[in-house]
């Protein structure tokens, strides 16, 4: 399996889950007990069937990137970086012995999902989520956000909202930090976990995706694979 143990950087995938070829009994079967039981858990069947669409889109395109079957596939997780814990790691990607680092993030209909050799963070949202990120605001956002989504109107909210996202997600901690303590304006940000590295790969009306990798690795070439 040459190209997962040979890649140099981040490969991102952002996906209408409409799209996905099979049906819920197939899909079922790649997943995990874990998945299943959270598939079976939501209690609108096409929030579930979206989360099987999303879980078997991952192993679809990892594997025939991979040249495996989808169910070689396994998605886990990694210990938390700050505490060890492993109930609230990152998720991490598994193929015939190779493991990745891993980031999913949905959108109905859509999903972005990113693996990388190193933590990567990925998130997606969509253009007319706008309103949604408004009302989060100033519990989101820190006072340099604000004058910035006050200087450039709602769509700002969400771009930055998405930048924040991936950025805890690459950081591997959700937000065990309020969101209004980070501040996702600069590309470059410090913190306690290191230096990381965010930029929007994916702007547009319809859909905003944000990506995350260490400063150390932010000259790897990115591959961003959008329908
Ligand atoms: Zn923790």
């Amino acid at each position: 399996m040459p190209v997962l143990q040979s890649l140099d950087g981040p490969i991102v995938w952002v996906v209408d889950t409409r799209n996905t070829p099979g049906s819920c009994e197939e899909w079922d079967a790649w997943l995990t007990e874990r998945e299943r039981n959270r598939a079976a858990s939501f209690k609108f069947e096409r929030l579930a069937s979206f989360y099987r669409a999303v879980h078997a889109g991952v192993r679809l395109h990892v594997a025939a990137l991979a040249g495996v079957q989808p169910n070689q596939v396994a998605i886990d997780q990694l210990p938390c970086p700050r505490c060890g814990s492993v109930r609230h790691g990152p998720p991490s990607l598994v193929v015939e012995g190779t493991r990745l680092h891993f980031s999913l993030s949905k959108a109905q209909p859509y999903c972005a999902f990113a693996i990388a050799p190193f933590p990567v963070g990925v998130d997606v949202e969509r253009g007319d989520a706008s309103s949604i990120a408004g009302e989060l605001a100033s519990d989101a956002f820190t006072a340099r956000e604000l004058d910035a989504i006050r200087a450039h109107g709602p769509h700002e909210a969400l771009r930055l909202w998405v930048r924040k996202e991936a950025l805890v997600k690459a950081r591997g901690i959700g937000f065990a930090d309020a969101p209004s303590k980070i501040c996702a304006i600069d590309d470059v940000h410090a913190c306690e976990d290191g230096t990381w590295h965010v930029r929007d790969i994916v702007q547009g009306e319809a859909l905003q995706v944000a990506l995350c990798v260490p400063l150390e690795r932010a000259e790897a070439p990115v591959c961003v694979k959008a329908p």
